[in-house]
């Protein structure tokens, strides 16, 4: 992530610029604003989350209180769902600008296609689950494992079928393609949220979700962590 960020820096207006002409091939439609949609933090890409670190970046929107946010979210997954940390109390959304298309695109999908889309994640998450009982012996709470955002009515605007959005989707991973490939990282393609991303270059994630895992998560622990993210986040320069 590091090297990513490195590799950004040097072309990010066209980063920008490219990302900003997919994000407009959604139409912008008539969206209650009832925040049901931001009950979880998202998946975006390595590109869209680089933008987005540095948006938070240079507009100063980075605060303690958020980046306890970010962590809290981080460590409590698998625990309990928080919503988006970048949720503000009146239910705004602090990276507007810069959201991902996941987030673009929620209004816009078809209910048949949004059902079947969770029930893949519920198999997918089960799985997850056997996975963390069998290795560490960690129980992944039921409440957790079939949360589920409900399906968005409330939003007035273009649908979009599978491959309209799929297509969307392919131009945001070939910007991810063109920064890790042109630029040699060797790094494999992981489908993260924007808040695992942002740890991921903050923290070392192996060792915390052992940690985690473990149940020796304390509060003390959880601050010190906290604390870490923060003076590193603080001395980020772009
Ligand atoms: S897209 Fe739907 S769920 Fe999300 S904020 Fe708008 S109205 Fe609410
Ligand atoms: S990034 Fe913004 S739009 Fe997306 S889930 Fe979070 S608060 Fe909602």
């Amino acid at each position: 992530m590091k090297e990513l960020l490195e590799v950004f820096k040097k072309d990010e207006k066209n980063y920008y610029e490219r990302l900003k002409s997919i994000y407009e091939k959604v139409e912008s439609g008539d969206c209650a604003g009832c925040g049901l949609c931001c009950s979880e933090s998202v998946g975006a890409t390595y590109t869209e989350s680089l933008n987005i670190i540095s948006f938070i970046k240079k507009n100063n929107i980075m605060t303690r209180k958020l980046m306890d946010s970010i962590v809290d979210y981080y460590l409590d997954v698998y625990i309990k769902r928080n919503k988006c940390p970048f949720l503000d109390e009146d239910k705004k959304c602090l990276i507007y600008d810069v959201r991902p298309l996941n987030c673009r695109l929620y209004g816009h999908w078809v209910e048949k296609e949004y059902e079947a889309n969770y029930e893949r994640l519920l198999k997918e998450n089960i799985e997850i689950s056997k996975e963390l009982e069998k290795s560490y012996d960690f129980k992944v709470p039921n409440d957790y494992l079939t949360f589920k955002i409900p399906y968005c009515k409330d939003f007035k605007g273009k649908i979009m079928k599978k491959p309209q959005r799929d297509a969307l989707y392919d131009l945001t991973l070939k910007e991810d393609n063109t920064l890790i490939l042109k630029n040699d990282i060797n790094i494999e393609y992981e489908d993260m949220g924007i808040v695992e991303h942002i740890l991921g270059y903050l923290l070392n994630k192996d060792i915390i979700l052992n940690l985690k895992l473990k149940g020796k998560l304390n509060k003390k622990m959880r601050n010190r962590i906290k604390n870490i993210a923060w003076l590193r986040w603080s001395a980020l320069r772009l």
